[in-house]
């Protein structure tokens, strides 16, 4: 293939976090030239600085059922693909219901119903597991599937495939700017000053699309989605030594959950605030001091004053739809064609992958999305490497 050719087939990836990697790779595995455009070091952004729940969908069985049944697909494609990402020393997470009124039965039958296996968590297990938790406030306990996942190496083990698949992945470059003729965009604007063309630019920028092209990118996405980008931020607490080595899911506390990182467990609430912009990561006390409290209730021995590692927030922009955003729905997974909005935008689709969790999912949304597009059919195996 000449240069040329190669450069205008290109396809540019803005971002290399979880989203912008993971359809990298599928697009590569079709024999298509890509390269993978990221301002800072792979996984700067939501995907590094998150909780690292892999979700088995329990918690959202009820509320979500689709959601919950593509998040255990996703698990067992991840724990397939990558499982050093996986923190040792645990197999499940503990689902700890405390609230006498709570309906068990109204979870387990979900969890049924979306095909996610749990078990009764044994008293002598919880304990072992979590030596310091306050047995009192527990009423029953069940064992999911959820895992404490390190999100950093499974960048590094996507990143790797990338490259093993011919991608081009450019860190510490900056996209100022998507170049556009028309309604097409043909290209992007680095901050260095340099053009890139390419025949498809994908935004994975954790909403980036926003500040790059903002007259393109109104509040409300729709035509095809009814959806707003919305910019969701929430808080996370670290503390050291860990509690014990059992993620555990508090599902009638708001979802307030546990996720060990030896030697520290962070702590979150599952409380997501709504804010005006995607980089708004300053600390809310409030949101702080209603993790605290929940830690000691549950874990009455740790010391907010002697063991707090770290105190932070993260936000993410996601694509939600009117009605989820409410307290306790997560965002779906969405993958936009920029020419079936209005403005319509000829050569642009963008990704917002709601959670980690679901980088498998939404990468194959995405490169189903590429294929029709660009009507191209690879001759060659297109089985994703976490499905082989
Ligand atoms: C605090 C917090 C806790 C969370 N907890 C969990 C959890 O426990 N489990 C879970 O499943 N999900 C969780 N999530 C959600 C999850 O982290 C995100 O949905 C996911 O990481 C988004 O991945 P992404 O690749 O789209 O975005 P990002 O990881 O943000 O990647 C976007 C990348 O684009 C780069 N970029 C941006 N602008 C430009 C530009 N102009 N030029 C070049 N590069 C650019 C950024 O540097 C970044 O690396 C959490 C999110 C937050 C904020």
């Amino acid at each position: 293939m000449s240069q040329l050719d190669h450069t205008s087939k290109r396809i540019i990836i803005i971002g290399g976090g979880i989203a912008g990697l993971s359809i990298a790779v599928r697009l590569s595995q079709a024999g298509l030239p890509v390269t993978v455009l990221e301002t800072s070091t792979l996984g700067f952004g939501a995907s590094t600085r998150n909780q690292g729940w892999l979700h088995s969908g329990a918690w959202f069985a009820i509320s979500q059922p689709e959601l919950a049944k593509k998040c255990y697909q996703s698990l067992l494609k991840t724990l397939k693909y990558c499982p050093d990402c996986i923190e040792p020393h645990h197999t499940g997470t503990a689902y700890l219901i405390t609230q006498p009124e709570t309906l068990v039965t109204e979870w387990t039958s979900a969890w049924n119903e979306c095909g996610i296996p749990f078990e009764i968590l044994e008293h002598d297990d919880l304990k072992k597991a979590l030596p310091g938790i306050a047995e009192q406030e527990i009423q029953h306990a069940f064992l999911l599937s959820d895992r404490s996942i390190r999100v950093d190496l499974l960048i590094q083990q996507l990143a790797a495939t990338a490259e093993n698949g011919g991608v081009e992945i450019r860190t510490e470059t900056h996209v100022d700017k998507l170049l556009r003729k028309d309604d097409n965009i043909t290209g992007v604007l680095l901050s260095s000053g340099e053009e890139l063309t390419a025949q498809l630019v994908i935004l994975a920028g954790g909403g980036a699309g926003m500040r790059l092209d903002p007259d393109s990118f109104p509040e409300r996405i729709g035509e095809q989605h009814e959806s707003k980008l919305v910019p969701l931020k929430t808080h996370l607490v670290a503390v050291s030594p860990d509690v014990g080595h059992l993620p555990l899911c508090l599902v009638d506390e708001g979802g307030f959950c546990h996720m060990p990182h030896a030697p520290q467990s962070v702590f979150g609430s599952n409380h997501w605030l709504t804010v005006a912009s995607g980089v708004d990561n300053e600390l809310v006390p409030q949101e702080i001091d209603q993790i605290w409290k929940n830690i000691n209730r549950f874990f009455p021995s740790v010391d907010r004053e002697k063991e707090t590692v770290r105190e932070w927030a993260g936000t993410t922009i996601q694509a939600m739809q009117a009605h989820q955003i409410e307290p306790g729905k997560a965002p779906l997974p969405t993958v936009i064609d920029h020419c079936q909005e209005s403005p319509v935008i000829n050569h642009l689709v963008s990704i917002y992958p709601g959670r980690a969790t679901l980088w498998a999912d939404v990468a194959e949304t995405a490169f189903q999305t590429v294929m029709e597009k660009l009507e191209y059919h690879p001759r060659t195996c297109t089985c994703p490497p976490w499905e082989g």
